[in-house]
């Protein structure tokens, strides 16, 4: 597959990554075996155009697991299955302008700041339609699916080992729990956030999850409707502010375009009305970002003039 692309587009997006390959900075995560093992060399390009044509180069149909990526698609579905106030009532839409893994609480409402962290994402997929866990499960894995235009899968492994060290998470449920933005069984809702953390996709599905963002939530590929156009807009609002953690505002200020990463080494853009693109390589910043996933975004931004606040 490290063929060059014979598409204009594909060769564009592999000059990209040709030309950031050997950006060998950062660490691919370390606080589980299964990620750690990633091979730091894999490095994927995606982009998905609202007619649902796919480009693509490098590492791009590589399955790697979704993580924090899946947090606006998740936001999305409880936005779906119970509206925006009922919503926001539960998860503010502040930027934390802290990592992941924040543990501040709103005082008095006890809300974790936004969808994007640990905190926030943990009440959103308890906010998922379901009648118990395992349909809340079933319904995210079906509408992870949706917005990849295929049915996916979960990694068994890495869901147990998420299960096993999470601690952290855990510490945060139980202080969402205590404070009554967290609701029901606890260990019942972590599982169903390590779970979706645990889902398998490629490049290619982000840029086709993303595009189904940018395209006002109608899939590219299958022309499904997988939520409403005025939902897809929330999502992409609160990407911008919130979606890189406390790199959000320099991301903003430098790329300009809704986005959102994970710690497997995935990033997702939109660029609304236009298309996705998905990026991946796992080693990471400080910060828990993809270090050539920022660099690729970075150039591919400047070249094309994508800053959604650009004037012409
Ligand atoms: N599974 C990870 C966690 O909950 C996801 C975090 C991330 O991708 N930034 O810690």
């Amino acid at each position: 597959h490290n063929k060059p692309p014979d598409d204009p587009l594909a060769a564009l997006l592999d000059r990209v990554r040709i030309r950031l390959r050997d950006l060998t900075e950062g660490e691919p995560a370390s606080y589980i075996p299964e990620l750690s093992r990633a091979d730091p060399d894999l490095f994927g390009l995606s982009l998905c155009a609202l007619d649902g044509q796919v480009y693509s180069c490098g590492d791009s149909e590589v399955p790697f697991t979704v993580q924090s990526v899946s947090k606006p698609f998740v936001f999305a579905l409880a936005l779906a299955d119970q509206g925006l106030e009922d919503v926001l009532a539960r998860v503010g839409a502040e930027p934390s302008g802290e990592g992941f893994s924040s543990i501040r609480l709103e005082p008095g409402t006890g809300r974790p700041p936004n969808p994007m962290v640990n905190a926030g994402a943990i009440v959103t997929s308890s906010l998922v339609a379901g009648a118990n866990p395992d349909e809340r499960s079933a319904r995210i894995l079906a509408g992870l699916g949706a917005f990849a235009g295929r049915d996916l899968t979960v990694d068994d492994a890495v869901f147990a080992s998420e299960r096993a060290t999470g601690d952290r998470n855990r510490a945060l449920a139980y202080l969402m729990h205590n404070a009554g933005s967290l609701t029901g069984d606890v260990e019942e809702q972590l599982a169903v956030y390590f779970r979706q953390c645990s889902v398998l996709v490629t490049c290619d599905d982000l840029a086709v999850m993303h595009a189904t963002l940018a395209g006002g939530g109608t899939n590219p590929l299958t022309g499904e409707r997988v939520v409403a156009s005025h939902h897809a807009q929330h999502v992409l609002a609160v990407m911008a502010t919130c979606g890189m953690y406390d790199a959000s505002g320099q991301w903003m200020l430098r790329v300009g375009l809704p986005a959102k990463s994970g710690v497997s080494g995935g990033i997702g853009v939109a660029l609304p009305g236009q298309f996705g693109i998905g990026v991946f390589s796992p080693p990471l910043d400080e910060k828990g970002n993809s270090v050539r996933a920022i660099a690729a975004c970075h150039l591919l931004s400047e070249q094309f003039g994508l800053h959604l606040m650009r004037a012409t």
